[in-house]
């Protein structure tokens, strides 16, 4: 039981959200935060699927469409956004809440619907026109569209402005050549949130265009990258003369990087996933206690040290967390908090994952298709994906230098 946020039994005897509202320490939850924790609770555990989650990665994505579709249903789509563009319009406290409750429950990924919910959807309702929040909003929300995001080319990644694939204006349309790569989701994908070089001659940031690209279009080849995990998520996405019809240009020709300075700052911004790291940890413990007799590990004290350790570092997460939304709904701004988070949940999620290997013993060598693997090879397949989440969203080398310079104020290196 990971319900730190009010209303449950808390590990640490945590506060309540009170505390975020109050100068004094208000311990209890609100009535109303009460109330919506039981609604979500209510929910989940009646509509929970009850289908095993598939390992096969297209049939993960058609998996979470109807999951997604579900959610909708429920009224448990878009929760942050907007109410007129088919959203909850909740406050930050009720989407903790209800990663919470959505983590202890055990319920699916949302990561395989693709970025649409998280990164389209957000940018198209700070930037897009009318006909462009009517005709793609909805069906984002229902799970009936999934969005790849192509960003990152083989010469740009953290340095994402340096990119190369070159659209020029062709009446009603722009011509697309170039090359895409790291394409999560790609072959699954409906729709991209594409970024293109429309200006060659203007200083690099100036002369970008964003666009929302059909993925049935002509002239698109999408090859799949295996990963060290086995699954193919990734994709090069390679253009020939590809048309996308200007009015699916986001934001004016060459001025795209504002547009993607949205994108990306609702990208670090996303919620940290203490919630799911809480329950892997409870999860870990309990791998280590079934194995006592068989791979004693839990009994060595380095060990349990590092467990008391994680444990620690979650804690001090979810407070960082707390003290970012407090901020937030005083304010409306974030500060470098989401580097600080971004650091702290990549790297804590890979010492757990770590810890998770070296108490399974053995079995750590065993993936999924093992009949003796362990909790389906879940602790072999977190170590090895556990290294991408350094890398994505800003690898940790750029949080570091953001928060040198910005917080620290230290010269640029
Ligand atoms: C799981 C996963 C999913 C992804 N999905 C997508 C996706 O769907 N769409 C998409 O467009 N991209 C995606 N990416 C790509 C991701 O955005 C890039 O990998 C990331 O931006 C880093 O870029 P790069 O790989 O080109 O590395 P580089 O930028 O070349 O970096 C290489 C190394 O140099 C370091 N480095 C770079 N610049 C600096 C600096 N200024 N100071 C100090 N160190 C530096 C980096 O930290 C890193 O260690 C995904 C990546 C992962 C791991």
């Amino acid at each position: 039981m990971i319900c730190w946020l009010g209303g449950a039994p808390s590990p640490w005897g945590a506060p309540g959200l009170g505390m975020l509202r109050n100068a004094a320490m208000d311990f209890a939850p609100s009535l109303d935060e009460q109330a919506f924790r039981t609604s979500v609770r209510g929910w989940l555990s009646a509509n929970l699927p009850s289908e095993p989650y598939p390992a096969e990665a297209g049939e993960r994505v058609a998996y979470a469409r109807r999951w997604a579709r579900m959610l909708h249903g429920g009224g448990w789509a878009g929760l942050a956004w907007p109410r007129e563009y088919g959203g909850r319009d909740l406050s930050p406290i009720e989407h903790l809440i209800f990663a919470e409750e959505y983590a202890d429950v055990g319920a699916p990924p949302l990561i395989d619907i693709g970025v649409g919910p998280a990164l389209t959807g957000p940018t198209l309702i700070h930037h897009g026109t009318a006909e462009q929040k009517e005709r793609f909003l909805g069906p984002i929300l229902r799970g009936e569209e999934v969005w790849c995001q192509g960003f990152s080319e083989p010469g740009a990644g953290s340095d994402l402005a340096g990119l190369q694939t070159r659209a020029v204006v062709d009446g009603d349309d722009l011509v697309i050549n170039g090359q895409k790569v790291w394409t999560s989701y790609a072959r699954y994908a409906d729709w991209c949130i594409l970024i293109v070089r429309t200006n060659p001659d203007a200083p690099k940031h100036r002369g970008l265009t964003f666009v929302l690209l059909d993925m049935k279009t002509p002239g698109i080849t999408i090859r799949p990258l295996v990963e060290m995990t086995g699954v193919a998520w990734f994709n090069e996405v390679f253009f020939e003369d590809v048309r996308v019809p200007k009015k699916h240009v986001v934001g004016e020709i060459d001025k795209g990087w504002d547009i993607t300075i949205t994108t990306l700052s609702v990208e670090r911004g996303a919620s940290t996933p203490y919630p799911r790291l809480a329950k892997e940890l409870d999860d870990v413990v309990a791998m280590g206690r079934r194995l006592a007799d068989d791979t004693p590990k839990i009994a060595d004290p380095r060990v349990r040290q590092r467990l008391a350790k994680l444990a620690t570092e979650i804690h001090t997460l979810r407070l960082t967390v707390l003290r970012s939304v407090s901020q937030q709904m005083r304010t409306g701004r974030t500060g470098p908090e989401g580097s600080i988070l971004k650091l702290l949940w990549s790297e804590l999620e890979q010492r757990l994952m770590e810890t998770a290997s070296e108490i399974s013993g053995a079995y750590a060598l065993l993936d999924e298709h093992a009949p003796q693997a362990i909790d389906d090879g879940r602790w072999q397949y977190g170590l090895l994906w556990s290294r991408a989440a350094s890398i994505y969203a800003g690898t940790s080398e750029v949080q570091r230098n953001i928060l040198s310079q910005r917080v620290l104020g230290l010269p640029r290196g």
